[in-house]
């Protein structure tokens, strides 16, 4: 089984994944440009099978309609997307396991909070948690905003119910690319925050839209800031309630919808 991470050069800084098990098809998740979709298809000489969308925004869901036309491939996707999401063939519902191959599978996780239509994919390596594409629900040092239909209060459920139990290992491959802008935001919140300080140096030598980095769950407790809810230096840097990590979270998320 492959994993190829797909940048998409696009405004929103998207990235498309395609899953590539043993046998088979293969597994596009959340298609923005059909076409950069066909060609990678083609140079693996294998069809596509299967595209899932984590959720209904047009970024995620645009390539749709191409790749099944030109794959006749099946489209999953969350209950609450119908109407939403194009050409879906199937509902996808939480803790339904998807078999890849002979080591790795798929399990779906209901990840509501960026919006009502979202799902996560967790891929399990014989079994156990391996990675996670998280969409716009969890981003390399940050969380989705939930301007359009979502909820910061459901999100933080989310994020603190189904990812900051996650292991440590479990590598997460979100729907954008925000690292740098996200840890500048964790360093102007938790200004002595040095591991966030040394992936932003490390970030800054690499080349830009062209290499990116892999973060874990054990890495984003490092450098995530909504995972940093007990933090003294973060809660200090809050004005208003900071009572409970919810308080937190929700104040955190107001500061970055300005940020
Ligand atoms: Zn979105």
């Amino acid at each position: 089984m492959e994993i190829h991470q797909l940048y998409t050069h696009s405004n929103l800084r998207n990235f498309t994944y395609i899953l590539e098990p043993e046998e088979g098809g293969l597994f596009c998740f959340d298609p923005f440009d059909a076409s950069q979709v066909v060609s990678f298809a083609d140079e693996l000489g294998k069809p596509l099978r299967v595209v899932i969308n984590t959720h209904e925004h047009w970024d995620h869901t645009q390539g749709n309609e191409e790749l099944v036309k030109t794959f006749n491939c099946e489209v999953w996707a969350h209950e609450n997307g119908k109407g939403k999401i194009p050409c879906v063939t199937r509902f996808l519902t939480h803790g339904e396991k998807i078999e890849l191959d002979d080591k790795f599978s798929l399990q779906v996780l209901d990840t509501p909070g960026h919006t009502f239509a979202h799902l996560c994919l967790l891929l399990l390596r014989r079994g156990e948690p391996y990675a996670v594409f998280t969409g716009d629900t969890l981003f390399n040092a940050g969380v989705g905003n939930c301007h359009n239909g979502g909820d910061p209060e459901v999100l933080y459920e989310t994020i603190s119910k189904q990812f900051h139990v996650m292991p440590d290992e479990v590598k997460v491959y979100p729907g954008h690319e925000y690292l740098g802008n996200n840890l500048r935001f964790t360093l102007d919140r938790e200004p002595s925050n040095d591991s966030a300080r040394e992936l932003l140096d490390v970030y800054q030598t690499m080349k830009t839209d062209e290499e990116f980095i892999v973060t874990t769950i054990a890495k984003e407790k490092e450098i995530n800031t909504f995972f940093r809810l007990d933090n003294s230096e973060v809660i200090a840097n809050i004005s208003g309630d900071t009572s409970s990590e919810k308080q937190v979270f929700l104040r955190l998320r107001e500061l970055r919808n300005k940020w």
